[in-house]
């Protein structure tokens, strides 16, 4: 788009850089990645041209080894997923009222596991959803989610399990998330022998999951007004065919203790979490086993702590002992601007669902999750 945008007159009177140019767009609600054809900001920033050829090399690695896979037959213990969250949804979505844009709403999250190559009656798409007044998105609260979907889902039966997810986020790639897979895999009587993750190059992540999040924002614009988070998991549950849909409680966000080693990360040698594209656990092996290159060989890295290898990582105790909330003066907003918009809208259909709102909770620690872009303590050295 902002190619396109540079070759007209309009660019040639007034130039702007590719960051205005996408902040004016996303402020005018236009959106600039276009599905199947994303637009990368690497490959319209990077003035190095090594770096960029290296860039689209692995870019269309990934992209090649993505497409091996969803054309790969499967063995009956072997699952193949992509992950990803949607976009945070704010409720209630009116469509009516517009000025809604302006009022505190509340932030949804869904979380979404779908099988490369379509879902099939013996392959659900795995969708977890929740609220900021449940729980959050913080690294830990993304990976309770993913062990719960693995858990409650027929993943657990899986003798291999392979996720390709988003490589731009910390939230998929880091050593909490290797600690809690690692823990899971060598738990007593789990059927998991191998937990693969793989990454796409980032900016160029395309995936079966995307796919389920533009259905699930077709099914919202066709239900119109979207009230409650109940409301949003049926048009989840409905967008697409055969979905296993997880509402978690708050007490299914578990802690997630920080597993590895700082002596063994200060290691000159030790690979970077950024230039890994696949990372495996394996049953009965204390190392991560790790490649650069999707044409390389695995290669050991030794990251746990002496203590976990030796003890095991506890990844069963709560997060919280109640729901999360949300601040008091959000609750007052909803309550006070949103309720009665909700009571009429529909010609007063929606009015029962008001108790939801009122059911909230508040919390004086929680912060608003609509305006805190994230509260990662993930952030790691990569
Ligand atoms: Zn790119």
């Amino acid at each position: 788009m902002y190619k396109n945008y540079q070759q007209t007159p309009a660019y040639q009177q007034q130039k702007c850089s590719y960051e205005i140019y996408r902040k004016q767009c996303r402020y005018l609600h236009i959106s600039t990645a276009k599905l199947g054809h994303e637009e990368c900001e690497a490959c319209i920033l990077l003035t190095d041209q090594e770096q960029l050829a290296e860039h689209k090399r692995l870019a269309e690695r990934a992209r090649e080894e993505y497409q091996k896979d969803k054309e790969r037959q499967l063995r009956e213990d072997e699952a193949l997923y992509t992950l990803d969250m949607q976009k945070i949804v704010c409720l209630p979505r009116l469509l009516q009222y517009k000025q809604l844009v302006f009022c505190k709403r509340l932030t949804v999250f869904h979380h979404t596991l779908a099988p490369v190559g379509g879902t099939t009656n013996a392959k659900p798409t795995i969708s977890a959803v929740w609220d900021e007044c449940t729980a959050g998105r913080t690294a830990t609260e993304i990976i309770s989610m993913l062990l719960k979907m693995i858990r409650d889902s027929p993943l657990r039966a899986k003798k291999h399990i392979e996720i390709w997810a988003d490589n731009c986020s910390s939230q998929n790639k880091n050593y909490f998330i290797m600690g809690a897979l690692w823990s899971l895999v060598n738990q007593p009587n789990n059927g998991h022998e191998t937990l693969t993750l793989k990454y796409f190059e980032p900016g160029h992540t395309f995936m079966a999951a995307d796919a389920v999040h533009a259905a699930v924002e077709r099914k919202m614009v066709a239900t119109k007004n979207v009230i409650d988070t109940d409301h949003f998991s049926e048009c989840v549950l409905t967008a697409t065919r055969n979905t296993r849909l997880i509402r978690p409680a708050y007490s299914d966000f578990k802690k997630i203790p920080y597993p590895a080693s700082q002596r063994k990360l200060g290691r000159d040698a030790r690979p970077r979490l950024k230039e890994l594209v696949v990372i495996q656990l394996r049953q009965g092996s204390n190392s991560a086993w790790v490649k650069k290159d999707f044409d390389g060989e695995f290669e050991r890295f030794d990251f746990l702590l002496k203590k976990v290898k030796r003890d095991g990582l506890p990844i069963n105790d709560l997060l919280r002992e109640e729901r999360r909330g949300i601040p008091q003066e959000k609750y007052d907003a909803i309550i006070k601007d949103l309720v009665p918009l909700i009571e009429q809208v529909d010609g007063g259909n929606h009015a029962w669902r008001a108790g939801f709102y009122h059911d909230l909770v508040c919390s004086d620690t929680s912060v608003d999750l609509a305006q805190a872009d994230d509260e990662d303590p993930a952030e790691d050295d990569q």
